[in-house]
């Protein structure tokens, strides 16, 4: 029986386990991939205090490595649901049964699919949801990038020390990523932009040739060469595993309270798996240390 068993090895459950351990619980960080969480798929964070620029999977380990000398239990292994047994909760997973008195959600969220004809066909021959991992294979090729947000202009900028060109191809007339982003992507020289336009199919026979492409406001349908395509164009609460609980809203993100706390008791969440405004590393850090301390404070008040 652990103390906490934290499910997520992301910015936010990393952080979480850092509180819960420093606070002397058992603690026990179930992921189902590598630590580090979407982290991992990022090139450049410079929106980190302390750090003017580093890669998302150097801040990773980082993170990650003082958690096993304060002895926190790291566990392969994916949840697959939770039950509330009262004192206790029970967690399966894709490897057995575990049992903690707290359980932290820290899952965050997926990439959302452009749903269009060839994604799924192409995926990895050319559409990508990850330039850290995947830009150095398109050196010297015509790239798209689809979506306005910070990521979407992070990456662009990102792949044009690779690409001969990147068109960001966005479905509105302005960019919603931060002004600092977009002042940089609009002086790169290598960066173009298709405004007001959607994809609605990406085509090639082993490997992305083009993207075919409509004008929202004209309905003029072209299409335009490419050697590969990076979507980023929105994100999916991953809480399935939870759903049996009752603590999720319509679309699926983890409903919580200022303290972490969702409306089970000893069911906390944090990070971008919750309903919030901001996802990133800071609010996931910042919604961590408050959920490694809340379950202190429950598991202390339940042993009075
Ligand atoms: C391309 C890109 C660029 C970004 N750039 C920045 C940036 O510059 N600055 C910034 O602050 N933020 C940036 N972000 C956002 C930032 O990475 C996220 O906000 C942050 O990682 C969220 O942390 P998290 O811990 O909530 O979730 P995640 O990082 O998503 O971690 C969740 C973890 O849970 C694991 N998991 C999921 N389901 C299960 C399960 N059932 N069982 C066990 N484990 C499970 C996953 O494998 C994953 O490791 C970027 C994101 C992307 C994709």
């Amino acid at each position: 029986m652990y103390d906490t068993l934290i499910i997520g090895a992301g910015p936010a459950g990393m952080t979480a386990a850092l509180y819960a351990a420093r606070s002397n619980l058992k603690v026990a960080l179930l992921e189902a991939g590598i630590p580090g969480g979407q982290m991992n798929n990022t090139s450049d964070i410079e929106n980190y205090p302390g750090y003017a620029n580093i890669s998302g999977p150097e801040l990773a380990e980082k993170m990650f490595e003082p958690l096993e000398t304060l002895g926190v239990e790291h566990l392969f292994g994916r949840a697959e649901n939770i039950v509330d047994q009262g004192s206790y909760k029970e967690i399966t997973t894709d490897d057995g049964l575990l049992q903690a008195k707290t359980v932290i959600i820290a899952t965050g969220s997926n990439h959302r699919l452009l749903g269009v004809p060839g994604e799924e066909e192409l995926n990895s021959r050319g559409v990508s949801y990850c330039a850290v991992c995947d830009g150095a294979f398109f050196r010297d090729e015509d790239l798209m990038v689809v979506g306005g947000g910070d990521s979407a202009v992070e990456e662009a900028i990102f792949l044009t020390q690779f690409a001969k060109s990147v068109t960001i191809v966005h479905r509105r007339d302005a960019l919603r990523a931060q002004k600092v982003l977009q002042d940089r992507a609009f002086a790169n020289e290598k960066i173009h932009f298709a405004w007001n336009t959607v994809v609605e199919e990406i085509k090639g026979d082993n490997r992305v040739t083009s993207l075919v492409l409509k004008d929202v406001q004209t309905g003029e349908v072209r299409e335009q060469a490419a050697g590969g395509v990076f979507i980023y164009v929105g994100l999916d609460p991953v809480s399935d595993f939870a759903q049996d609980l009752g603590i999720l809203d319509d679309q699926g993100w983890v409903i919580t309270d200022d303290h972490m706390k969702t409306s089970v008791p000893g069911v906390f969440a944090v990070g971008d798996v919750r309903q919030k405004d901001l996802r990133q590393v800071t609010t996931a850090v910042g919604d961590g240390a408050v959920a490694g301390q809340e379950a202190y404070k429950y598991i202390t008040e339940h042993e009075e």
